[in-house]
């Protein structure tokens, strides 16, 4: 989490995204991939940072469903996912999730618009095999949030 929070700050200093990264990690805590925002530099909405850390692990491990050839797997994400980034945790092939700051943090203390999740989406997510926690090093997190919100970064 220390890293995928590292990466959010690192991708704000440098002007390359917005405030969020992501690592995928295999067993023994080997990073497999890092992804951080690239929205604005790549034109396209898809390119969140579990996103870009998800296709980055598929990519270097050559498979679309990354427990099918390394387990367990871990995504470490800054901030919890987006709608977007949700389904994509789905088909991923990830055994567990950790989550810096909440949807509310994002929301709060930036322009961004999160999207609509299910009501239980930690269960969904449970009974999908893949285990979720919340708030670590929330803090951390929030505060590169904030410090891009009040930079009036653009919504991406
Ligand atoms: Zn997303």
């Amino acid at each position: 989490m220390a890293l995928a929070i590292d990466l959010s700050r690192r991708n704000i200093e440098a002007r390359s995204g917005g405030p969020f990264g992501a690592v995928v990690f295999g067993p023994d805590h080997r990073v497999v991939a890092a992804g951080v925002n690239r929205v604005v530099p790549h034109t396209t909405s898809l390119a969140h940072a579990e996103n870009m850390a998800y296709m980055l692990a598929q990519q270097r491990l050559q498979t679309p469903r990354l427990n099918d050839v390394l387990a367990p797997v871990t995504l470490a994400s800054s901030s919890q996912p987006c709608c977007q980034c949700y389904g994509a945790t789905i088909w991923a092939g990830i055994d567990r999730l950790l989550i810096g700051a909440r949807a509310e943090d994002v929301m709060e203390l930036t322009e961004f618009d999160e999207g609509p999740l299910p009501a239980d989406w930690i269960g969904e997510l449970e009974r999908r095999g893949i285990a979720v926690r919340r708030d670590l090093l929330r803090d951390e997190a929030r505060a590169v949030l904030r410090a891009y919100g009040e930079s009036g970064g653009e919504r991406y």
